[in-house]
């Protein structure tokens, strides 16, 4: 049987390359597919799929498949392909190394947010000499949106530092030193918070999550930080909330499309930061060895870990 490494890499190769090379040091004598199958012998010996966002039909065919690992953490694209084997388990990727850089980004995002530090970065083009206030981290109200493996994270560094912390996921949770909320204490979580970071998944029900409607409920002055999928954002909704001032700033990560086009508005406005979707890599020598723990639970009969709930779509 063969594990098959499929995705859509960067052009040059060189991503490819690397993963192949990690994967296969993580995984020592696996027969390797890196190219979709040509036969249908060797489409049947296909038992697992590593996978970074194949181009959508190219996970048919495969009859003694038994696992679909991605390489990434959100499955949003896959799941969006129609030929995805239904019946065959999809995991996806939760890195330790991914974490703690999601950690780093929301972070410095609320760091910065919080004691002013975009403004000051601003007035130093024009010389500006000019002291931000600066209130306690507990009068300081951050709102995470989903508590899972980033947002929980995220939540409870966060608290650690003594924000002042609300998180909201779709089902009730508890997390200590976070006040935690779900379902309809969203718009009243929305109006105390002072910088909001989502950590969503793109399902149907979080496309377009924040549109004018959901912007308009937020404190006047706070600020977005989407470290999560460009499509939660209806881009010129966001854009117009910052033009009218009812948004203080917004930290983006991710766009609808990406990279982000050269002419667009986000690029030049004053009131947002621009990160090229690189708020947590998957670091592929720490998830390689997550690929591999999981092959072994296969194998073994064990639990895998990481199965995506394809009907919630996460
Ligand atoms: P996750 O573990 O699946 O957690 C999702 C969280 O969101 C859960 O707490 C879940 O609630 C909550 N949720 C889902 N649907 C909801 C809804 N309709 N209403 C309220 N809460 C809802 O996800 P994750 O691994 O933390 O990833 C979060 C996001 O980060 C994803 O969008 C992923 O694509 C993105 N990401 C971005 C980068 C980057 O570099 N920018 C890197 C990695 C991941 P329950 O707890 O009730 O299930």
């Amino acid at each position: 049987m063969s594990l098959l490494l499929l995705g859509s890499w960067e052009q040059d190769g060189a991503e490819a390359r690397l993963w192949a090379q990690v994967l296969g040091d993580a995984l020592p004598g696996e027969d390797w597919l890196f190219e979709a199958p040509r036969t249908p012998a060797q489409a049947a010996e296909v038992e697992v799929a590593i996978v970074a966002n194949p181009p959508h039909g190219s996970l048919a065919g495969l009859p003694s498949l038994r696992l679909i690992q991605s390489l990434w953490a959100g499955v949003d694209k896959l799941l969006g392909d129609p030929l995805l084997p239904a019946g065959v388990p999809l995991a996806r990727m939760v890195d330790p190394a991914m974490n703690e850089a999601m950690v780093q980004t929301a972070l410095w995002a609320v760091l910065a947010l919080h004691r002013g530090f975009f403004e000051v970065q601003a007035q130093q083009r024009g010389h500006v000499w000019r002291q931000p206030a600066q209130c306690r981290a507990r009068d300081w109200h951050v709102l995470v949106l989903g508590l899972g493996e980033l947002g929980l994270r995220v939540a409870q560094s966060l608290a650690g530092l003594g924000y002042a912390v609300q998180g909201w996921s779709r089902s009730p949770r508890a997390v200590a030193g976070v006040a935690c909320c779900h379902g309809d204490a969203l718009d009243d979580a929305l109006a105390q918070a002072d910088t909001v970071i989502n950590l969503l998944p793109l399902t149907a029900m979080t496309q377009g999550f924040f549109d004018a409607r959901r912007l308009a409920r937020f404190k006047r002055g706070g600020s977005l930080v989407n470290l999560a999928r460009g499509a939660h954002v209806v881009e010129a909704d966001l854009l117009a909330a910052l033009d009218a001032g009812r948004l203080a700033h917004a930290v983006l990560d991710v766009f609808a499309h990406e990279p982000l086009p050269p002419q667009h508005a986000f690029w030049t406005h004053e009131r947002v930061t621009v990160l090229p979707h690189t708020a947590a890599q998957t670091d592929p020598h720490s998830a390689a060895e997550v690929v591999a723990a999981n092959l072994r639970a296969l194998r073994t009969g064990q639990a895998l870990q990481h199965v995506v709930d394809r009907r919630a779509g996460y």
